[in-house]
Order: structure tokens, then C-alpha cells, then sequence
């Protein structure tokens, strides 16, 4: 008898295998973190055979936590930063190049470039609901290409395999240069820009433009079905490895807004909020992404607008590692908890550019309103406030989008254990923030998707009768001083555009 269902997480910052029962709830944990390397300013990579080693050690780690075995596991969910890219070679399974993450901002010439054949940054809105930016992964598989020795070549004589993460895992999982699976799921492929969002298969035209052959791909399945089983000699050796989502859209499924209207925000390294919008494609006119939310076995694909972030959890972290200003990242709040305001002092963090719904790779983080009265209180309420206000911009973009006000906001992830970021993101967008028990929902929907495709659950009604509510913040900022405050988080925003040249 088979009682749980497995997760790999592979985040940004770190790796981890969650197994959860029948009710949803966490049965145990592994986790690992991974170097960020930065090679120089703009950059950011991951070794990605130090992530699989972490994926292989979490995964035997969270067993052994549970006191379990594979038998006991039903199948097994993989979620995973999106938009990360790596090539590697088919027959070593060696990566040619460092894995090169979503912030990292090195292909902002090679995507000027490509809006410049025409059409400029909305050169490819239309198929693939996305604007031309250096966040997606078609651009930095061009840089690989281009900058790897005899690496176009080796790729157009069949020799390399791209994958994001979540294909990585999958690959390595399923025997690796032994018969692995090249295989990734539509919410994964709709943020590489070359996947056409009505047909979820691979664009010749653009993948043509960025100059990478078709052959190294993966296959495009759905979001849950099983596409095979851990290999023999691995932890989760024999168990059906059903479910694919791209780490946003598995806090969607896992915070279950599996109806129209229904959105979520993770607050985790950055921030992304999404809105499900059913089985209609809705392109956006104010800066935010169309993407695929999840496509469950053979059933129509669901859509969602996306507001995504660069920079928000990532900044306390910068404030802990660079300035040392805090040890923890709890301490934050501390902090923030010596002063009433932000005493004047406004944080833009755009140290990737700005995304949604700006997209501008000019702009390059600022603080503002600085005074001789501002101290280390106040920065540090500057800094959780920057969360909340780039929160406010993105829903803002979504009201008018979608012309339907949100009524409350789900949220999960790092950032939710800050009492006062969650109360500050009530007050600054003034409708109600709700957390939910579980507040686990990346690794959880991953186990979802896996577990619908198996029958461990039967149903959308599952997911949705297993969701609760731990807490709720309510608007409690009058008016006047939530547009006030606004007011100058905008004005401050201009500071930061037109900074790279
Ligand atoms: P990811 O899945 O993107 O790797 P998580 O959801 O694990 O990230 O969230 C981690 C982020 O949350 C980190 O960037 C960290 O700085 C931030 N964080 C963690 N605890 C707190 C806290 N108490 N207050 C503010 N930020 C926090």
C-alpha cells in the first residue's frame, strides 16, 4: 500500500524532496542549498551537477526522514526554478557551460539584437506571450551556442541536449546517458520563448532566429501523466514520475486556484504573482506574461497572467550576505520593528533591470529619500517595503488586464513568516493577504499533479478540500497615506531608469 507522494523542489536557492500524505499535509523533509556563483556583475550561474548530487541526496535524505522506502511512495512530482538553462552533451551527460539562471542579465545585447529584426520587444507577444527579455531561456541557449567552444556545432550534429531543470532532474532520474527521458511539461517550455502557447510545441521560426537547431529540445508532455520511473539503483528507484510544473505554477495548483479569477503571490527570492484564466489566452497590455499555468494529462490547457519580479526575498538575503547588515533573515524584521515608517527612504531593488510590468534591463537599483534622520530601522522597513509595493504594481496591471478587481490575495513562500511585510502588503494594496496551513505549495502542487496522474487523489475537489487557512492580514492604512505612499514608490522607480547606456 502506497501511502505518500513525493516532491523535488529544485529552487533557486536550494534543493529539496518533500513527501506529503493523503491530506496534504508534510510528512518530512530534505534540503540542500547550492552555490550561487557570480562571475561578474549581472551574472549568476549553478553548477548543475552540484544540483543533481543535491536532488540525489535530498531525495534519499527525505526517506529516510519519513522512515519510509520508494515502495511506500505512490509517484513522484518535480518543480523547478523556471527559465534556468543549461546544454549538456548526451552521451557524457557533462554540462558544457554552467547552468545560467533566470536573473542572470549577460543576453541583453543578443535580445536588442533580436528585436531589432523587427517588431522590438514585442516581437514574439503574440505566440508566445512573452516579452523580449533577458529573463527566458531561447536567448541564453543562443549565448551558450555563441560562446562555447564548438559548441553550435556540436549541437547541430546532434551532440547536446538543453533542458531547464526540471528536464536536468528528469534526465539524470531516468538513466541519464542510459536511456534518460528528455522530456519537460508546457508551463517549463512557455518561459523558454520558443514554445507557441496554442499549439504547446517548439516554434521553428524563432527558434530559427536565435540560431538553436530544434533537435536539442526536449519532448513537450503534459503536466501530469507518468513519464517513467526512477531508475533501479536511485532513491526513489521504480516510482512513477508523474507530474511536471514550473515552481510558480505549483504554488498556483498547490494554493489551488484551479478556477478563473483565483490568483496567488510567492514571496520567495522574487515574487510572482498568478492569475488563472482558464482555458483562454489572455495577452497582456500592462507588462505582465501569458504563460501556461498547467495542462493536466489530456485535458485542455489552463492559462494564467503572470506579474513576475526579479528582486524581493533576494534583496534581505544581498542585506545578509553583501552589507552584512543582518545575520538572519529573520532579523529584518527586528528591525524594521524600531520605527514607525520608513522615515522618507525608498528601496528600488532593480538589480536585474525591472520586470513585470516595466521590463526595462536599463534600470539599476536606487535608494532614495535618504536624509541624515534615515538609520538602519528604516532601511530595513525600505527594504520589506519594496516587496509590497512592487506586489501593488503587479496586481494594479492585472485589475486593469483582466477588469476584475482581486478581491484577497493568497500568499506562500519565504517571505510569509514576516508578520509585518504581510501586514504592510494588506495595507499598501488594501484588500486582504491570506496564508495558508500548508504554506509548502510549490513542492505540494508538484505532488498534485504527480498524484492526479496516478490516481492517489481523484480529483481538482481534492486539492481544493485540502487547502486551509492559517492566517489573515485586513487593510487597516487609511487611504490617503496608502496613496501618498505609492506616490513616491513610483517617483522613486524613475530614479532607477536609463542607468546602463
Ligand atoms: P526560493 O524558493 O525562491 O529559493 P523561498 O521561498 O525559500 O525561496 O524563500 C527564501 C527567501 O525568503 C530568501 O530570499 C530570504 O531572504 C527570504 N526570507 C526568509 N525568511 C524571511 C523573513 N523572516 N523575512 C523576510 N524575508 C525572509
Amino acid at each position: 500500500m502506497t501511502s505518500y507522494v513525493a516532491a523535488i523542489d529544485q529552487g533557486t536557492t536550494s534543493t529539496r524532496t518533500m513527501i506529503f500524505d493523503h491530506s496534504g499535509s508534510v510528512v518530512a523533509v530534505d534540503q540542500r542549498e547550492h552555490r550561487q556563483i557570480f562571475p561578474q556583475a549581472g551574472w549568476v550561474e549553478h553548477d548543475a551537477e552540484e544540483i543533481w548530487a543535491n536532488t540525489r541526496a535530498t531525495a534519499a535524505g527525505a526517506l529516510a526522514n519519513a522512515d519510509i522506502t520508494a515502495a511506500d511512495i505512490a509517484a513522484v512530482g518535480i518543480t523547478n526554478q523556471r527559465e534556468t538553462t543549461l546544454v549538456w552533451d548526451r552521451k557524457t551527460g557533462k554540462p558544457v557551460y554552467n547552468a545560467i539562471v533566470w536573473q542572470d542579465t549577460r543576453t541583453d545585447r543578443i535580445v536588442n539584437d533580436l528585436g531589432a529584426l523587427g517588431g522590438g520587444q514585442e516581437r514574439y507577444r503574440e505566440k508566445t506571450g512573452l516579452p523580449l527579455a533577458t529573463y527566458f531561456s531561447g536567448p541564453k541557449i543562443k549565448w551558450i551556442l555563441d560562446n562555447v567552444d564548438g559548441a553550435r556545432q556540436r549541437a547541430e550534429a546532434g551532440e547536446l541536449l538543453f533542458g531547464n531543470m526540471d528536464t536536468w532532474v528528469l534526465w539524470n532520474m531516468t538513466g541519464g546517458p542510459d536511456g534518460g527521458l528528455h522530456v519537460t511539461d508546457p508551463t517549463n517550455a512557455s518561459r523558454t520563448m520558443l514554445m507557441d502557447l496554442d499549439t504547446l510545441s517548439w516554434d521553428e521560426s524563432i527558434a530559427a532566429d536565435m540560431g538553436i537547431p530544434l533537435s536539442m529540445l526536449p519532448e513537450i508532455r503534459s503536466s501530469s501523466e507518468e513519464y517513467g520511473k526512477g531508475r533501479a539503483k536511485g532513491a526513489l528507484g521504480g516510482v512513477p514520475i508523474a507530474g511536471i510544473l514550473g515552481d510558480q505554477q505549483a504554488a498556483t495548483f498547490g494554493q489551488a486556484c484551479l478556477s478563473v479569477g483565483e490568483a496567488k503571490n510567492t514571496y520567495g527570492t522574487g515574487n510572482f504573482v498568478l492569475l488563472n484564466t482558464g482555458t483562454e489566452k489572455v495577452l497582456s497590455q500592462n507588462g505582465l506574461l501569458t504563460t501556461v499555468c498547467y495542462k493536466l494529462g489530456s485535458k485542455q490547457t489552463v492559462y494564467a497572467l503572470e506579474g513576475a519580479i526579479a528582486v524581493t526575498g533576494s534583496l534581505v538575503q544581498w542585506l545578509r550576505d553583501n552589507l552584512n547588515m543582518i545575520s538572519t533573515a529573520a532579523e529584518i524584521e527586528e528591525h524594521a520593528r524600531t520605527v514607525e515608517d520608513n522615515g522618507g527612504a525608498y528601496f528600488v531593488p532593480a538589480f536585474s533591470g525591472l520586470f513585470a510590468p516595466y521590463w526595462r534591463s536599463d534600470a539599476r537599483g536606487a535608494i532614495v529619500g535618504l536624509t541624515r534622520y534615515v538609520n538602519k530601522g528604516h532601511l530595513a522597513r525600505a527594504v520589506l517595503e519594496a516587496t509590497a509595493f512592487q506586489t501593488r504594481e503587479v496586481i494594479d496591471a492585472m485589475n486593469a488586464d483582466s477588469g476584475v478587481p482581486l478581491k484577497s490575495l493568497k500568499a506562500d513562500g519565504g517571505m510569509v513568516v514576516n508578520d509585518l511585510l504581510m501586514q504592510f502588503q494588506a495595507d499598501i494594496l488594501g484588500v486582504s493577504v491570506i496564508r495558508p496551513v500548508v504554506n509548502e505549495t510549490t513542492a505540494l502542487g508538484a505532488a498534485y499533479a504527480a498524484g492526479l496522474a496516478v490516481g492517489f487523489w481523484q480529483g481538482e475537489e481534492d486539492i481544493r478540500s485540502n487547502w486551509a487557512k492559517d492566517k489573515q492580514w485586513d487593510p487597516q492604512m487609511d487611504p490617503d497615506r496608502r496613496a501618498r505612499e505609492y506616490h513616491n514608490w513610483k517617483k522613486a522607480v524613475t530614479k532607477t531608469f536609463d542607468w546602463v547606456e
